[in-house]
Protein backbone atom coordinates (compact mmCIF):
# COMPACT_ATOMS: atom_id res chain seq x y z
CA UNK A 1 0.00 0.00 0.00
CA UNK A 2 2.89 2.59 0.23
CA UNK A 3 4.46 1.44 -3.06
CA UNK A 4 1.18 2.35 -4.09
CA UNK A 5 0.59 5.63 -2.39
CA UNK A 6 -3.04 3.98 -1.07
CA UNK A 7 -4.88 3.12 1.88
CA UNK A 8 -4.23 -0.21 3.33
CA UNK A 9 -8.05 -0.32 3.16
CA UNK A 10 -8.60 0.85 -0.18
CA UNK A 11 -5.89 -2.38 -1.08
CA UNK A 12 -7.71 -4.26 0.12
CA UNK A 13 -11.07 -3.63 -0.88
CA UNK A 14 -9.42 -3.96 -4.33
CA UNK A 15 -7.37 -7.50 -4.05
CA UNK A 16 -11.40 -8.32 -2.21
CA UNK A 17 -12.91 -7.14 -5.20
CA UNK A 18 -10.43 -8.87 -7.92
CA UNK A 19 -11.22 -12.24 -5.70
CA UNK A 20 -7.81 -12.18 -4.27
CA UNK A 21 -10.15 -11.98 -0.78
CA UNK A 22 -7.72 -15.06 0.83
CA UNK A 23 -4.11 -13.44 -0.56
CA UNK A 24 -5.35 -10.46 1.44
CA UNK A 25 -3.81 -11.12 4.81
CA UNK A 26 -0.75 -9.13 5.73
CA UNK A 27 1.75 -12.33 5.68
CA UNK A 28 1.14 -13.43 2.26
CA UNK A 29 3.34 -13.16 -0.70
CA UNK A 30 1.82 -12.14 -3.70
CA UNK A 31 2.57 -13.43 -7.13
CA UNK A 32 4.19 -11.60 -10.03
CA UNK A 33 0.83 -11.91 -11.84
CA UNK A 34 -1.44 -11.17 -8.84
CA UNK A 35 0.75 -8.01 -7.76
CA UNK A 36 1.21 -6.49 -11.26
CA UNK A 37 -2.81 -6.88 -11.66
CA UNK A 38 -3.45 -5.00 -8.43
CA UNK A 39 -1.12 -2.35 -9.24
CA UNK A 40 -2.31 -1.64 -12.35
CA UNK A 41 -5.96 -1.26 -10.78
CA UNK A 42 -4.64 0.80 -8.39
CA UNK A 43 -3.76 3.18 -11.56
CA UNK A 44 0.20 2.48 -11.52
CA UNK A 45 2.27 0.88 -14.50
CA UNK A 46 4.26 -2.06 -13.60
CA UNK A 47 6.97 -3.72 -14.80
CA UNK A 48 7.89 -7.22 -14.54
CA UNK A 49 11.69 -8.32 -13.46
CA UNK A 50 11.53 -12.02 -14.78
CA UNK A 51 15.40 -11.95 -13.90
CA UNK A 52 15.40 -10.17 -10.49
CA UNK A 53 15.98 -13.86 -9.33
CA UNK A 54 19.48 -13.42 -10.90
CA UNK A 55 20.17 -10.06 -9.20
CA UNK A 56 24.17 -11.61 -7.80
CA UNK A 57 24.29 -8.33 -5.26
CA UNK A 58 21.00 -7.44 -4.05
CA UNK A 59 21.45 -5.03 -1.42
CA UNK A 60 20.58 -7.25 1.50
CA UNK A 61 23.10 -9.86 0.87
CA UNK A 62 25.86 -7.64 0.01
CA UNK A 63 28.77 -8.37 2.06
CA UNK A 64 31.49 -6.07 3.23
CA UNK A 65 34.62 -6.78 0.71
CA UNK A 66 37.45 -7.28 2.94
CA UNK A 67 35.28 -10.10 4.57
CA UNK A 68 34.84 -12.39 1.70
CA UNK A 69 37.33 -14.64 0.89
CA UNK A 70 40.54 -14.98 -1.37
CA UNK A 71 40.66 -15.78 -4.84
CA UNK A 72 43.15 -16.71 -6.91
CA UNK A 73 44.19 -13.78 -9.94
CA UNK A 74 43.52 -14.00 -13.11
CA UNK A 75 46.29 -13.02 -14.95
CA UNK A 76 46.33 -12.65 -19.85
CA UNK A 77 49.25 -12.85 -21.20
CA UNK A 78 49.38 -10.39 -24.36
CA UNK A 79 52.28 -9.29 -27.01
CA UNK A 80 53.29 -8.72 -30.14
CA UNK A 81 52.75 -11.38 -32.73
CA UNK A 82 56.05 -14.16 -32.32
CA UNK A 83 57.16 -12.52 -29.11
CA UNK A 84 56.82 -15.79 -27.77
CA UNK A 85 53.27 -16.00 -25.73
CA UNK A 86 52.40 -19.02 -27.01
CA UNK A 87 55.48 -21.15 -25.83
CA UNK A 88 55.36 -19.20 -22.32
CA UNK A 89 52.11 -20.43 -22.07
CA UNK A 90 52.30 -24.09 -22.96
CA UNK A 91 55.93 -23.88 -20.55
CA UNK A 92 53.90 -22.37 -17.52
CA UNK A 93 50.86 -24.68 -18.40
CA UNK A 94 52.80 -28.38 -18.61
CA UNK A 95 55.00 -27.45 -15.52
CA UNK A 96 52.05 -26.78 -13.63
CA UNK A 97 50.59 -30.08 -14.65
CA UNK A 98 53.85 -32.10 -13.96
CA UNK A 99 53.54 -30.73 -10.73
CA UNK A 100 50.23 -31.78 -9.63
CA UNK A 101 48.71 -35.24 -10.21
CA UNK A 102 51.10 -37.99 -11.91
CA UNK A 103 49.31 -38.80 -15.42
CA UNK A 104 48.09 -35.36 -16.04
CA UNK A 105 47.26 -34.71 -19.28
CA UNK A 106 47.39 -31.29 -20.39
CA UNK A 107 44.53 -30.09 -21.85
CA UNK A 108 43.58 -27.08 -23.30
CA UNK A 109 40.42 -25.53 -22.08
CA UNK A 110 41.02 -21.62 -22.33
CA UNK A 111 42.58 -21.42 -19.14
CA UNK A 112 45.29 -23.47 -16.30
CA UNK A 113 46.05 -22.79 -13.25
CA UNK A 114 49.75 -22.83 -11.87
CA UNK A 115 50.29 -23.58 -7.62
CA UNK A 116 51.91 -21.02 -5.62
CA UNK A 117 53.03 -20.63 -1.93
CA UNK A 118 52.36 -17.84 -0.11
CA UNK A 119 51.91 -16.54 3.35
CA UNK A 120 48.36 -14.93 2.81
CA UNK A 121 46.88 -18.41 1.97
CA UNK A 122 46.97 -17.42 -1.99
CA UNK A 123 47.00 -21.11 -3.53
CA UNK A 124 47.34 -20.48 -7.38
CA UNK A 125 47.55 -18.07 -10.25
CA UNK A 126 45.09 -18.67 -13.30
CA UNK A 127 46.22 -18.08 -16.69
CA UNK A 128 43.95 -17.19 -19.66
CA UNK A 129 45.70 -18.64 -22.82
CA UNK A 130 43.07 -16.99 -24.93
CA UNK A 131 44.67 -13.54 -25.20
CA UNK A 132 43.42 -11.86 -28.49
CA UNK A 133 40.47 -14.40 -28.48
CA UNK A 134 37.36 -13.42 -29.40
CA UNK A 135 35.99 -14.33 -26.14
CA UNK A 136 38.83 -11.98 -24.53
CA UNK A 137 37.86 -9.08 -26.78
CA UNK A 138 33.86 -9.33 -26.23
CA UNK A 139 34.32 -9.45 -22.50
CA UNK A 140 36.66 -6.53 -22.73
CA UNK A 141 34.43 -4.85 -24.69
CA UNK A 142 31.44 -4.88 -22.83
CA UNK A 143 33.57 -3.93 -20.01
CA UNK A 144 33.81 -7.23 -17.94
CA UNK A 145 37.28 -6.31 -16.59
CA UNK A 146 37.89 -10.21 -15.39
CA UNK A 147 41.76 -9.81 -16.10
CA UNK A 148 43.90 -8.74 -12.59
CA UNK A 149 46.96 -8.51 -14.13
CA UNK A 150 48.13 -8.71 -17.75
CA UNK A 151 51.43 -9.69 -18.46
CA UNK A 152 53.42 -8.12 -21.53
CA UNK A 153 55.68 -9.90 -23.42
CA UNK A 154 58.17 -7.85 -25.49
CA UNK A 155 60.89 -10.26 -27.23
CA UNK A 156 64.21 -9.22 -26.31
CA UNK A 157 65.88 -9.73 -29.84
CA UNK A 158 62.78 -7.49 -31.09
CA UNK A 159 62.19 -4.56 -29.00
CA UNK A 160 58.68 -2.53 -29.03
CA UNK A 161 56.80 -3.05 -32.02
CA UNK A 162 53.34 -2.30 -33.06
CA UNK A 163 50.99 -4.24 -31.08
CA UNK A 164 53.56 -4.01 -27.91
CA UNK A 165 52.37 -0.17 -28.51
CA UNK A 166 48.38 -0.76 -28.84
CA UNK A 167 48.49 -2.77 -25.85
CA UNK A 168 50.35 -0.25 -24.01
CA UNK A 169 47.67 2.37 -25.11
CA UNK A 170 45.15 -0.04 -23.96
CA UNK A 171 46.69 -0.66 -20.64
CA UNK A 172 46.83 2.95 -20.43
CA UNK A 173 43.11 3.08 -19.89
CA UNK A 174 43.17 0.61 -17.46
CA UNK A 175 45.47 2.14 -15.92
CA UNK A 176 44.74 1.18 -11.80
CA UNK A 177 42.13 -0.77 -12.55
CA UNK A 178 44.79 -3.90 -13.71
CA UNK A 179 48.29 -4.39 -12.87
CA UNK A 180 50.79 -4.86 -15.03
CA UNK A 181 54.21 -6.78 -15.09
CA UNK A 182 56.53 -7.11 -17.87
CA UNK A 183 58.29 -10.44 -19.53
CA UNK A 184 61.25 -9.77 -21.68
CA UNK A 185 61.68 -13.21 -23.20
CA UNK A 186 63.93 -14.65 -25.47
CA UNK A 187 66.47 -13.82 -22.91
CA UNK A 188 68.40 -16.83 -24.24
CA UNK A 189 68.75 -15.74 -27.66
CA UNK A 190 72.79 -14.22 -28.10
CA UNK A 191 71.34 -11.31 -30.03
CA UNK A 192 69.44 -10.71 -26.58
CA UNK A 193 69.60 -7.09 -25.51
CA UNK A 194 67.33 -6.20 -22.10
CA UNK A 195 68.46 -2.87 -21.37
CA UNK A 196 67.48 -1.60 -25.08
CA UNK A 197 64.16 -3.07 -24.64
CA UNK A 198 63.84 -1.63 -21.31
CA UNK A 199 64.43 1.65 -22.04
CA UNK A 200 62.57 1.47 -25.21
CA UNK A 201 59.55 0.62 -22.83
CA UNK A 202 60.73 4.04 -20.77
CA UNK A 203 60.29 5.78 -23.78
CA UNK A 204 56.50 4.36 -23.66
CA UNK A 205 55.79 5.91 -20.21
CA UNK A 206 56.20 2.37 -18.65
CA UNK A 207 57.59 2.89 -15.49
CA UNK A 208 59.93 0.35 -14.86
CA UNK A 209 60.77 -0.82 -10.97
CA UNK A 210 65.07 -1.56 -12.09
CA UNK A 211 64.40 2.56 -13.30
CA UNK A 212 62.78 3.78 -9.88
CA UNK A 213 59.16 3.01 -11.02
CA UNK A 214 56.80 0.57 -9.70
CA UNK A 215 56.32 -1.58 -12.83
CA UNK A 216 57.68 -4.90 -12.12
CA UNK A 217 60.26 -6.68 -15.16
CA UNK A 218 61.58 -10.42 -15.19
CA UNK A 219 63.40 -11.59 -18.11
CA UNK A 220 62.53 -15.07 -19.13
CA UNK A 221 62.85 -17.20 -21.72
CA UNK A 222 59.70 -19.55 -22.32
CA UNK A 223 61.41 -22.13 -24.40
CA UNK A 224 64.38 -22.78 -21.53
CA UNK A 225 61.88 -21.67 -18.66
CA UNK A 226 64.78 -19.66 -17.53
CA UNK A 227 63.22 -16.74 -15.09
CA UNK A 228 59.21 -18.34 -15.00
CA UNK A 229 59.51 -19.39 -11.15
CA UNK A 230 60.45 -15.62 -10.90
CA UNK A 231 57.77 -13.99 -13.22
CA UNK A 232 55.15 -16.33 -10.85
CA UNK A 233 56.35 -15.10 -7.62
CA UNK A 234 56.18 -11.33 -9.22
CA UNK A 235 52.31 -11.92 -9.94
CA UNK A 236 51.66 -13.78 -6.74
CA UNK A 237 53.11 -10.77 -5.02
CA UNK A 238 50.81 -8.12 -6.83
CA UNK A 239 47.86 -10.24 -6.28
CA UNK A 240 48.57 -10.04 -2.37
CA UNK A 241 48.80 -6.38 -2.86
CA UNK A 242 45.66 -6.33 -5.23
CA UNK A 243 43.55 -8.42 -1.95
CA UNK A 244 41.44 -10.35 -4.81
CA UNK A 245 38.69 -11.54 -2.96
CA UNK A 246 35.27 -12.97 -4.09
CA UNK A 247 32.23 -14.68 -2.46
CA UNK A 248 32.50 -18.33 -2.53
CA UNK A 249 29.30 -19.68 -2.12
CA UNK A 250 25.78 -19.51 -3.41
CA UNK A 251 24.96 -17.56 -6.83
CA UNK A 252 27.42 -18.05 -9.81
CA UNK A 253 28.72 -15.45 -11.67
CA UNK A 254 30.98 -16.09 -14.66
CA UNK A 255 31.87 -16.08 -18.67
CA UNK A 256 32.14 -18.65 -21.50
CA UNK A 257 35.93 -18.73 -22.55
CA UNK A 258 35.44 -21.27 -25.22
CA UNK A 259 32.80 -23.28 -26.60
CA UNK A 260 32.49 -26.33 -28.75
CA UNK A 261 30.79 -30.04 -29.29
CA UNK A 262 32.08 -32.61 -28.35
CA UNK A 263 31.40 -36.50 -29.37
CA UNK A 264 29.63 -37.91 -26.32
CA UNK A 265 29.27 -34.55 -24.51
CA UNK A 266 27.34 -32.60 -26.67
CA UNK A 267 28.42 -29.14 -26.23
CA UNK A 268 30.71 -28.11 -23.80
CA UNK A 269 32.03 -24.93 -22.51
CA UNK A 270 34.79 -23.47 -20.40
CA UNK A 271 33.40 -21.12 -17.53
CA UNK A 272 35.60 -19.44 -15.66
CA UNK A 273 34.09 -18.39 -11.97
CA UNK A 274 34.11 -15.21 -10.83
CA UNK A 275 31.67 -15.38 -8.07
CA UNK A 276 29.75 -17.98 -5.95
CA UNK A 277 30.06 -22.10 -5.97
CA UNK A 278 29.46 -24.01 -9.49
CA UNK A 279 28.32 -27.56 -9.06
CA UNK A 280 27.43 -30.49 -10.93
CA UNK A 281 23.52 -30.41 -11.05
CA UNK A 282 22.88 -26.48 -11.18
CA UNK A 283 21.43 -24.99 -13.40
CA UNK A 284 23.06 -22.58 -15.97
CA UNK A 285 22.14 -19.66 -18.13
CA UNK A 286 23.88 -18.44 -20.67
CA UNK A 287 22.42 -15.70 -23.23
CA UNK A 288 19.70 -17.76 -24.79
CA UNK A 289 21.17 -21.25 -23.82
CA UNK A 290 20.80 -23.52 -20.58
CA UNK A 291 22.67 -26.65 -18.82
CA UNK A 292 22.24 -28.82 -16.24
CA UNK A 293 25.34 -28.96 -15.56
CA UNK A 294 26.68 -32.81 -15.32
CA UNK A 295 31.07 -32.98 -15.80
CA UNK A 296 33.65 -30.80 -15.14
CA UNK A 297 37.16 -30.98 -15.56
CA UNK A 298 39.71 -28.94 -14.72
CA UNK A 299 42.53 -28.20 -17.32
CA UNK A 300 44.74 -31.07 -15.62
CA UNK A 301 41.42 -33.17 -17.06
CA UNK A 302 40.56 -34.32 -13.67
CA UNK A 303 37.03 -34.49 -12.64
CA UNK A 304 35.59 -31.72 -10.30
CA UNK A 305 32.87 -31.59 -7.85
CA UNK A 306 32.89 -28.14 -7.60
CA UNK A 307 35.11 -24.58 -9.17
CA UNK A 308 35.38 -21.11 -7.11
CA UNK A 309 36.35 -17.43 -8.02
CA UNK A 310 39.53 -17.62 -10.55
CA UNK A 311 38.57 -21.26 -11.22
CA UNK A 312 38.41 -22.18 -15.05
CA UNK A 313 36.42 -25.34 -15.82
CA UNK A 314 34.96 -27.27 -18.51
CA UNK A 315 31.07 -27.78 -18.30
CA UNK A 316 28.76 -30.23 -19.92
CA UNK A 317 24.89 -30.97 -20.28
CA UNK A 318 23.95 -27.91 -22.20
CA UNK A 319 21.62 -28.10 -24.25
CA UNK A 320 22.65 -25.91 -27.18
CA UNK A 321 25.76 -24.51 -27.73
CA UNK A 322 26.85 -20.79 -25.98
CA UNK A 323 28.95 -17.95 -27.40
CA UNK A 324 32.50 -17.55 -26.14
CA UNK A 325 32.39 -14.11 -24.55
CA UNK A 326 29.05 -14.38 -22.48
CA UNK A 327 27.81 -14.52 -19.19
CA UNK A 328 26.88 -17.22 -17.22
CA UNK A 329 24.82 -17.55 -13.99
CA UNK A 330 23.03 -20.24 -12.14
CA UNK A 331 19.87 -20.60 -10.78
CA UNK A 332 16.23 -22.33 -9.71
CA UNK A 333 15.32 -24.40 -12.84
CA UNK A 334 12.17 -22.65 -12.71
CA UNK A 335 13.69 -18.96 -12.85
CA UNK A 336 15.97 -20.28 -15.80
CA UNK A 337 13.71 -21.47 -17.55
CA UNK A 338 11.26 -17.84 -16.57
CA UNK A 339 14.70 -16.04 -18.02
CA UNK A 340 15.03 -18.32 -21.15
CA UNK A 341 11.54 -17.40 -22.15
CA UNK A 342 12.27 -13.65 -21.33
CA UNK A 343 15.21 -13.45 -23.15
CA UNK A 344 13.64 -15.35 -26.18
CA UNK A 345 10.84 -12.73 -26.20
CA UNK A 346 13.50 -10.16 -26.13
CA UNK A 347 14.55 -11.55 -29.04
CA UNK A 348 11.82 -11.59 -30.73
CA UNK A 349 10.95 -7.71 -30.42
CA UNK A 350 14.21 -6.75 -30.85
CA UNK A 351 14.28 -8.77 -34.05
CA UNK A 352 10.38 -7.23 -35.12
CA UNK A 353 11.79 -3.74 -33.99
CA UNK A 354 15.37 -4.36 -36.34
CA UNK A 355 12.97 -4.99 -39.26
CA UNK A 356 10.94 -1.63 -38.74
CA UNK A 357 13.70 0.46 -38.81
CA UNK A 358 14.68 -1.37 -42.45
CA UNK A 359 11.41 -1.17 -43.23
CA UNK A 360 11.13 2.77 -42.54
CA UNK A 361 14.14 3.27 -44.41
CA UNK A 362 12.82 1.64 -47.19
CA UNK A 363 9.90 3.08 -47.46
CA UNK A 364 11.73 6.60 -46.63
CA UNK A 365 13.58 6.13 -49.90
CA UNK A 366 10.42 5.25 -51.36
CA UNK A 367 8.73 7.90 -50.67
CA UNK A 368 12.12 10.40 -51.24
CA UNK A 369 11.99 8.87 -55.07
CA UNK A 370 8.04 9.45 -55.07
CA UNK A 371 8.56 12.59 -54.57
CA UNK A 372 10.94 13.47 -56.89
CA UNK A 373 9.20 12.18 -59.62
CA UNK A 374 6.19 13.96 -59.18
CA UNK A 375 8.16 17.04 -58.57
CA UNK A 376 9.82 16.37 -62.15
CA UNK A 377 6.52 15.36 -63.58
CA UNK A 378 3.82 18.04 -62.49
CA UNK A 379 3.63 20.75 -60.00
CA UNK A 380 1.12 19.04 -57.96
CA UNK A 381 2.60 17.51 -54.74
CA UNK A 382 1.49 14.21 -53.53
CA UNK A 383 0.99 14.51 -49.75
CA UNK A 384 2.45 11.02 -47.87
CA UNK A 385 1.65 10.78 -44.71
CA UNK A 386 3.80 9.20 -41.91
CA UNK A 387 0.75 7.21 -40.50
CA UNK A 388 0.41 5.57 -44.61
CA UNK A 389 1.66 2.23 -43.51
CA UNK A 390 0.06 1.78 -39.94
CA UNK A 391 -1.36 -1.01 -39.21
CA UNK A 392 -3.96 -1.57 -36.39
CA UNK A 393 -5.09 -4.15 -34.07
CA UNK A 394 -8.49 -3.24 -33.34
CA UNK A 395 -9.73 -4.08 -30.13
CA UNK A 396 -13.11 -4.88 -28.38
CA UNK A 397 -12.78 -4.58 -24.88
CA UNK A 398 -15.38 -6.35 -22.35
CA UNK A 399 -14.37 -6.17 -18.42
CA UNK A 400 -16.50 -7.06 -15.39
CA UNK A 401 -16.26 -3.47 -14.17
CA UNK A 402 -16.09 -0.30 -15.67
CA UNK A 403 -12.81 0.33 -13.08
CA UNK A 404 -10.69 -2.39 -14.67
CA UNK A 405 -12.35 -1.87 -18.61
CA UNK A 406 -10.45 1.68 -17.39
CA UNK A 407 -7.54 0.09 -16.27
CA UNK A 408 -7.38 -2.22 -19.17
CA UNK A 409 -8.00 0.49 -21.99
CA UNK A 410 -5.33 2.14 -20.13
CA UNK A 411 -3.08 -1.10 -20.74
CA UNK A 412 -3.65 -1.95 -23.68
CA UNK A 413 -3.84 1.66 -26.02
CA UNK A 414 -0.66 2.37 -28.12
CA UNK A 415 0.62 -1.25 -27.43
CA UNK A 416 2.99 -1.17 -30.52
CA UNK A 417 4.76 1.47 -32.74
CA UNK A 418 4.54 3.57 -36.05
CA UNK A 419 4.33 0.29 -37.72
CA UNK A 420 1.70 -1.35 -35.97
CA UNK A 421 -0.20 -0.38 -32.93
CA UNK A 422 -2.83 -1.82 -30.65
CA UNK A 423 -6.16 0.80 -31.21
CA UNK A 424 -9.41 0.50 -28.60
CA UNK A 425 -12.58 0.56 -30.91
CA UNK A 426 -14.82 -0.08 -27.83
CA UNK A 427 -14.87 -0.77 -24.18
CA UNK A 428 -18.08 -1.89 -22.62
CA UNK A 429 -19.15 -3.70 -19.24
CA UNK A 430 -20.73 -7.43 -19.55
CA UNK A 431 -20.11 -10.96 -20.44
CA UNK A 432 -19.11 -11.26 -24.48
CA UNK A 433 -22.36 -11.40 -26.37
CA UNK A 434 -23.34 -12.24 -29.85
CA UNK A 435 -23.20 -8.48 -30.75
CA UNK A 436 -19.70 -8.45 -29.69
CA UNK A 437 -18.29 -10.74 -32.19
CA UNK A 438 -21.05 -9.36 -35.05
CA UNK A 439 -19.22 -6.36 -34.60
CA UNK A 440 -15.87 -7.57 -34.14
CA UNK A 441 -16.35 -9.15 -37.68
CA UNK A 442 -17.27 -6.06 -39.43
CA UNK A 443 -14.50 -3.06 -38.01
CA UNK A 444 -12.11 -6.30 -38.00
CA UNK A 445 -11.24 -6.17 -34.37
CA UNK A 446 -10.35 -8.69 -31.88
CA UNK A 447 -12.01 -9.16 -28.63
CA UNK A 448 -10.68 -8.92 -25.52
CA UNK A 449 -12.35 -10.26 -22.36
CA UNK A 450 -11.36 -9.46 -18.84
CA UNK A 451 -12.73 -11.31 -16.10
CA UNK A 452 -16.20 -12.48 -18.03
CA UNK A 453 -17.10 -15.18 -19.72
CA UNK A 454 -18.25 -15.63 -22.85
CA UNK A 455 -20.85 -18.38 -23.48
CA UNK A 456 -20.65 -21.35 -25.65
CA UNK A 457 -22.67 -20.03 -28.13
CA UNK A 458 -20.79 -16.67 -28.30
CA UNK A 459 -17.61 -18.94 -28.51
CA UNK A 460 -19.14 -20.68 -31.47
CA UNK A 461 -20.42 -17.74 -33.48
CA UNK A 462 -16.51 -16.26 -32.93
CA UNK A 463 -15.02 -19.32 -34.23
CA UNK A 464 -17.20 -19.30 -37.21
CA UNK A 465 -16.43 -16.17 -37.99
CA UNK A 466 -12.66 -16.37 -37.52
CA UNK A 467 -13.26 -13.37 -34.60
CA UNK A 468 -9.91 -13.59 -32.53
CA UNK A 469 -11.31 -13.69 -28.49
CA UNK A 470 -8.41 -13.27 -26.25
CA UNK A 471 -9.56 -14.12 -22.51
CA UNK A 472 -7.99 -13.68 -19.29
CA UNK A 473 -8.24 -12.43 -15.72
CA UNK A 474 -4.78 -10.97 -15.64
CA UNK A 475 -4.00 -8.21 -17.36
CA UNK A 476 -0.28 -8.66 -17.95
CA UNK A 477 -1.31 -11.81 -19.77
CA UNK A 478 -4.19 -10.14 -22.08
CA UNK A 479 -1.08 -7.21 -22.17
CA UNK A 480 1.05 -10.26 -23.67
CA UNK A 481 -0.92 -11.60 -25.95
CA UNK A 482 -2.06 -8.19 -27.27
CA UNK A 483 1.88 -7.64 -28.11
CA UNK A 484 2.33 -10.63 -29.72
CA UNK A 485 -0.95 -9.87 -32.14
CA UNK A 486 1.08 -6.04 -32.70
CA UNK A 487 4.39 -7.98 -33.53
CA UNK A 488 2.17 -10.35 -36.21
CA UNK A 489 1.22 -7.62 -37.68
CA UNK A 490 4.47 -5.86 -38.25
CA UNK A 491 5.54 -6.12 -42.05
CA UNK A 492 8.11 -8.49 -42.50
CA UNK A 493 10.75 -7.95 -45.17
CA UNK A 494 10.57 -10.40 -48.25
P1 LIG B 1 53.42 -15.85 -30.09
O1 LIG B 1 53.02 -15.50 -31.47
O2 LIG B 1 53.66 -14.63 -29.27
O3 LIG B 1 52.50 -16.81 -29.41
O4 LIG B 1 54.86 -16.54 -30.16
P2 LIG B 1 55.26 -18.08 -30.15
O5 LIG B 1 55.21 -18.60 -28.77
O6 LIG B 1 54.51 -18.80 -31.19
O7 LIG B 1 56.79 -17.97 -30.53
C1 LIG B 1 57.23 -17.52 -31.80
C2 LIG B 1 58.58 -18.11 -32.11
O8 LIG B 1 59.53 -17.71 -31.15
C3 LIG B 1 58.58 -19.63 -32.10
O9 LIG B 1 59.40 -20.09 -33.14
C4 LIG B 1 59.20 -19.97 -30.76
O10 LIG B 1 59.87 -21.22 -30.76
C5 LIG B 1 60.14 -18.84 -30.54
N1 LIG B 1 60.33 -18.56 -29.12
C6 LIG B 1 59.37 -18.31 -28.21
N2 LIG B 1 59.90 -18.09 -27.01
C7 LIG B 1 61.24 -18.21 -27.13
C8 LIG B 1 62.34 -18.07 -26.22
O11 LIG B 1 62.21 -17.80 -25.04
N3 LIG B 1 63.59 -18.24 -26.75
C9 LIG B 1 63.80 -18.53 -28.06
N4 LIG B 1 65.04 -18.68 -28.47
N5 LIG B 1 62.79 -18.64 -28.93
C10 LIG B 1 61.54 -18.49 -28.49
Amino acid sequence: ARILDVKLSRLTRKMVEAGMAEESSHDHVLTSDYAVLLAEELGCNPIVDDEAAFDLYPPAIHREPSTLPSRPPIVTIMGHVDHGKTTLLDTLRSSAVAKGEAGGITQHIGAFSVPVKSSQGQQSITFLDTPGHAAFSAMRARGAGITDIVVLVVAADDGIMPQTKEIINLLKKDAGKVGLVVAINKVDKPEADVEAVKLALMAEGIQLESFGGDIPSVEVSGLTGQGLPDLVEVLSAMAELQDLRAEKEGAVHGYVLESRVTKGLGPVTTVLVLRGCLKSGSHLLSATHHAKVRVMTDSSGKTVKAAYPGMAVTVSGWKTLPKAGDEVLDGKESDVKKALANRARQADIAASLADVDAINAVRKEERERKQTESDNHSNKMTVTTESSGLQELKLIIKADVSGSAEAIEGALQGIGNKLAMAKIVSSSVGDVTESDVLMAKAVNATIVAFSVSVPRSVEVLAAQNAVPVTTSPIIYRLMEDVRQRVIALLPTIK
